[in-house]
């Protein structure tokens, strides 16, 4: 077997998918696990991890992203019949000012009701005129 590199050996979620830590297995192809979140926002939140040690979405393996889709749908659609949940929320945090703790790209399946009482980001107004100067931006990095 490869030895794994000094970033991937130090890796909680690369320990995980080697069998070396403990983890509530809901599912696994040969790219994917998916798992239970130790800390769940609601029971049932579960965390799907290329088994590939990628940091984050931009580093995510090219050949995979096809397939990522489909292994989420299949895990969401049994989490939320498990949990009876009305929704979920699939989420990815990106960075360190987004939230990300974890430095191996994992994407969370949040299962939600509608009156769970947990609330939504809070919302900015703008203007037309904010709104196109952000559009050119944008696309001028396109
Ligand atoms: P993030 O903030 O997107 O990096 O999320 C990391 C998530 O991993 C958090 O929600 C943690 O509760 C969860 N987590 C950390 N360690 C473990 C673990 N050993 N098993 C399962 N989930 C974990
Ligand atoms: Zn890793």
């Amino acid at each position: 077997m490869r030895k794994p590199q000094k970033q991937e050996a130090d890796c909680i979620f690369c320990k995980i998918i080697r069998g070396e830590l403990q983890c509530s297995k809901i599912y696994e192809d040969k790219e994917f696990l998916a798992f239970l979140d130790i800390h769940p926002i609601n029971p049932g939140h579960t965390l799907i991890a290329p088994k590939i040690h990628c940091q984050n979405l931009f580093d995510f393996p090219r050949a995979e992203e096809t397939d990522l889709m489909e292994f989420i749908k299949k895990v969401a659609d049994a989490v939320v019949k498990a949990t009876k949940a009305d929704g979920f929320n699939l989420g990815l945090n990106n960075g360190k000012a987004a939230g990300q703790v974890v430095m191996h790209a994992h994407f969370h399946i949040i299962p939600r009701y509608s009156n769970d009482g947990l609330h939504h980001w809070p919302k900015k107004d703008c203007t037309k005129e904010e709104l196109a100067e952000m559009q050119k931006k944008i696309t001028g990095f396109l």
